[in-house]
This record gives structure tokens, C-alpha cells and sequence, in this order.
């Protein structure tokens, strides 16, 4: 304490006297008088400074003389440690330092630089845990992807950085794309940080590309325990788990656990279409047709959707066209402005060939929100009704250049999906996809034009195709359906 307050004492002086000489030096104009035992010397401004560097030079070894004194008398008086402490406290001052230096140059993007201090700072320090972790960083940062590997190796021999070395390494191999490699990295860093969020994602996503999705239901279990996931997002994911679980096992041949596993999903969101689906065909496969129609009922009211009504059309295959509209009242009844529940009602009139009143469910829905479906149905309304073959051809030639409506849209990447999947084949994220229809701009193209032959009666000619079609699609399932 005293020692230091000397230092600072001793500073304040030299400042002083060196103001005081700079003074004198303005109003002298040109040397200084200096007399040192009788003699006396004229020093120029430069020969002034230079003096001036020079004592500067000389208090400090003084200094650092008088410190190893006070050290080396300790020693002296029975203190053994004092002369080595004296050097260490030097070395780690060093150490320190560079340390500080490496991370300036890490926050500078100064990569080359970080990476020659943090060797510095561990030649001072000895202390792999710290100047590793700015040596990984730098290499990484100058693209060294050997050095950062190396230095991520050594990071896992030490408990405290083992999760950042296994953190480092996980992450090279998601770049270089080794995601076998990765997931194991991943069950590791997750089983030393269970709580860290971004390793419960990563985890997460590759357990879902895997397909394990028993795995998956565990990291997800953990991250709701944990509190990085609101209830109601958990319970929707697990559901989506638990429907690609079903997908698996049924895959797989075993029916009885898929059908549990679909009802178990269904159950814990309702709303997801494919579980829905599923569930009801378990039912449907059970022959228990009042609980497919309760679930198909229940996921329609949050979501109509055309799978909905396929799965439902298959709870009476064998009905009359009469009867099946008479049945599906069920679920028409409900989200009757629904555009998917008017196409609906439009497809089933056509079956029951009802013209009248298919073009009652449809009339508004071609002129407010006209989709490349909606306009094929009413180009059969129209030909069932017995209408020119120009009237037909012109609803057609509409639906070819409509908006395609909604579809499986990645919310991430917009990807269009022709089926549900729980990771979108584009970007992998994982329960990204929802019915939608895409953006202004990503027009759809004419899944119907194979059916010009049918419906016109010839081929159509006047009709130009602007691009290849994509994907078949609802209106193939719509002839199927109807
Ligand atoms: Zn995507």
C-alpha cells in the first residue's frame, strides 16, 4: 500500500519536474544551464529531451531495483517464496497482458494477431484453459480449421472447457456437413449442458434428421423442463415427434403401435392435419367410424384441409354420391366461409351432379380469392351444366395462370412441400411447414392441364403454358375424391 502510493508520489514529481523543465525550456529559448559538481553544461531542446528519457529510464530500473531488494530481503528474513513470487508476479503481469492484447485483437477481427498473443499468453501463464479459448477463436477466425481443431482437442482434457471443445468440434462438423459425427457431439455437449439452449436445438434438429425420434422426444422433454420452450409449442412438436414416430413404425409394418402412436399425436394436437389423418384412417382400419368422424370433425373446425376431407370420404367408401353429401354435412356445416370447405361443397354437388347448387358454393369464391382450383371446379360445374365448350375453356385457361391456394409452405426457406413432412427437405428445420398459400410472385403452375382432354373434350390449343408443370395435386385427389 505504502509502496504504491511512493510509485505514485514519485510519478507525480517527475511529471512535475518535467513540466517545470519544459517551462524553462519556452523561456530560456534555446538550452538549459545545468551544473553538476562545478561543471556546468548547456544542453539544446533534443540533448534536454533526450536527458529527460534517459533519468525516466533510470527511476523506473531504480524501481524495479528497489522492489527486488524488498523481495530479496524477505528472502532473507526467512521468506522463501518472496524471490519466485517476485518473478511470477512479473510473468503473469506479462501473461496478462498479452492475454488482454489477444482478446482486443479477437474483438478487432485482428485473427493472425489474437492468435500470436494467446501463444505469448500461454508461454507467461501456463494456463491452457484461457488462452485456448482465444487461440480456437482466432483460428476459426482466420479460417484455420486444423488449428481450431487442435486447440478444441485440448479444450476437452480440462473439465471446466471440455463443454466449449466439444461445443467447437460439434459445430466444425455441421459445416463441414459430418452430421453423424455431430449428433453424437451433440448427445455429448448436451449430456455436460443439459440446459444450454442452443445445444438442445442442435441436438434437436439432428435427432429429427436422423429419424430418432424417440431421441427427440427426450431433448424436447428437456427443453420444456428446462423453460427454453412455452408449453403449447412443446406439446405441438412432441405431437409432430410422436405423428413421424407413427410414419416410422408403420413403415415398419407394425400397425397396432403406428395406430397408437397416430392417436397418441392426434390427441396432443388435434390441429395437426397428417396426425388427424392418420388417426382417423387407425380408426377407420379398427372399424370404429364415430371416433374417425369425431377426429376429422375436430381438426376441420381449426384447419379445413383436403386431406381432412379424403380421410373422411374413406369412413364410407362405398356410398352413394347422394349419401356422401348428405354425410359430409357434418363437416361442411361447420366453416361454411371457409374457401376449402365451399371447393368442398362444389367437388361433392358435381358427384351428386347437383350443378345448381356446386355453383352456388363456389360463385363468390372464383370471383373474391380465385385459385387455379376453384377455377377447374368451376370449369366441370360448367361443363356439366352443359355449357359451350368457349365458357369451359375460358375458366380453364383462368385456372392455368390462378394462384395454385394454399400448400405445405416451410415458414423458414418457402419452400412448397407437395406432402406434410416434419422437416422441410430445403432448410431441415424441424415442424417449419404450414398450409399456406405462397407469397405474390411464386405463381403456380397448372397442375391441371392434363385434364384439359378430359373436361374441353379435345386438346387445347389456344392455351399457352408458361412454365413446366410442378407437382400433381389436389385437383388429381379431387377426381379421386369425387
Ligand atoms: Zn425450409
Amino acid at each position: 500500500m505504502i509502496w504504491s502510493l511512493l510509485k505514485i508520489v514519485l510519478f507525480i514529481c517527475v511529471i512535475a519536474g518535467l513540466a517545470l523543465g519544459a517551462t524553462q525550456l519556452m523561456e530560456t529559448g534555446g538550452g538549459v544551464l545545468v551544473s553538476i559538481a562545478n561543471v556546468e553544461f548547456t544542453l539544446g531542446p533534443l540533448q534536454l529531451a533526450v536527458v529527460a528519457a534517459l533519468l525516466l529510464l533510470g527511476l523506473w530500473i531504480v524501481l524495479k531495483l528497489v522492489s527486488f531488494i524488498v523481495a530479496l530481503i524477505r528472502f532473507l528474513n526467512g521468506d522463501e517464496t518472496a524471490i519466485s513470487r517476485y518473478f511470477d508476479r512479473n510473468r503473469e503481469r506479462k501473461g496478462f497482458d498479452a492475454m488482454a492484447d489477444g482478446m482486443m485483437a479477437l474483438a478487432s477481427g485482428e485473427g493472425k494477431l489474437a492468435m500470436a498473443k494467446a501463444a505469448k499468453a500461454e508461454k507467461y501463464l501456463h494456463r491452457p484453459e484461457l488462452t485456448n479459448l482465444i487461440a480456437a477463436q482466432a483460428a476459426e477466425m482466420v479460417g484455420d480449421k486444423r488449428k481450431a481443431e487442435e486447440v478444441y482437442k485440448a479444450l476437452l482434457v480440462d473439465d471446466r472447457t471440455r463443454f466449449v471443445g466439444v461445443r467447437g468440434l460439434m459445430k466444425q462438423k455441421l459445416a463441414s456437413g459430418d452430421t453423424a459425427t455431430a449428433l453424437k457431439l451433440a448427445e455429448k455437449a448436451f449430456s455436460l449442458k443439459p440446459k444450454h439452449a442452443e445445444t438442445q436445438d442442435i441436438l434437436l434438429q439432428l435427432q429429427a434428421g436422423d429419424h430418432d425420434w424417440s431421441g427427440a422426444r427426450k431433448t424436447l422433454g428437456a427443453k420444456l423442463k428446462f423453460g427454453t420452450l412455452p408449453r403449447d409449442v412443446h406439446k405441438r412438436r412432441d405431437a409432430v415427434l410422436a405423428l413421424s414416430e407413427a410414419r416410422e413404425i408403420l413403415h415398419d409394418g407394425s400397425t397396432i403401435e403406428a395406430r397408437e402412436a397416430a392417436i397418441e399425436a392426434n390427441r396432443l394436437s388435434p390441429d395437426l392435419i397428417p396426425a388427424a389423418v392418420m388417426a382417423a384412417r387407425s380408426y377407420i382400419a379398427a372399424g370404429n367410424a364415430r371416433y374417425a368422424t369425431r377426429v376429422i370433425k375436430k381438426s376441420w373446425e381449426v384447419q379445413p384441409h383436403p386431406d381432412l376431407a379424403a380421410a373422411f370420404a374413406e369412413i364410407e367408401p362405398n356410398e352413394s354420391a347422394r349419401a356422401r353429401l348428405k354425410r359430409f354435412a357434418t363437416l361442411t356445416k361447420q366453416r361454411a366461409d371457409h374457401p376449402e370447405t365451399k371447393m368442398l361443397l362444389a367437388e361433392l354437388n358435381i358427384a351428386a351432379e347437383d350443378f345448381p347448387a356446386a355453383r352456388r358454393a363456389i360463385a363468390d369464391l372464383v370471383e373474391s380469392e380465385p385459385t387455379s382450383r376453384s377455377l377447374t371446379l368451376m370449369a366441370a360445374i360448367e361443363r356439366g351444366a352443359g355449357a359451350d365448350d368457349a365458357v369451359v375453356r375460358g375458366w380453364l385457361t383462368r385456372a392455368l395462370t390462378a394462384p395454385r391456394g394454399p400448400q405445405w409452405i416451410c415458414d423458414k426457406c418457402h419452400h412448397i412441400h407437395a406432402d406434410w413432412v416434419p422437416v422441410c427437405v430445403s432448410c431441415h428445420s424441424f415442424d417449419t411447414l404450414s398450409w399456406t398459400s405462397p407469397p405474390p410472385g411464386e405463381m403456380a403452375m397448372p397442375s391441371g392441364t392434363e385434364m384439359l382432354p378430359l373436361i374441353v373434350g379435345g386438346p387445347a390449343t389456344e392455351v399457352v403454358v408458361q412454365e413446366p408443370a410442378p407437382e400433381p395435386t389436389e385437383e388429381a385427389e379431387a377426381e379421386t375424391r369425387a
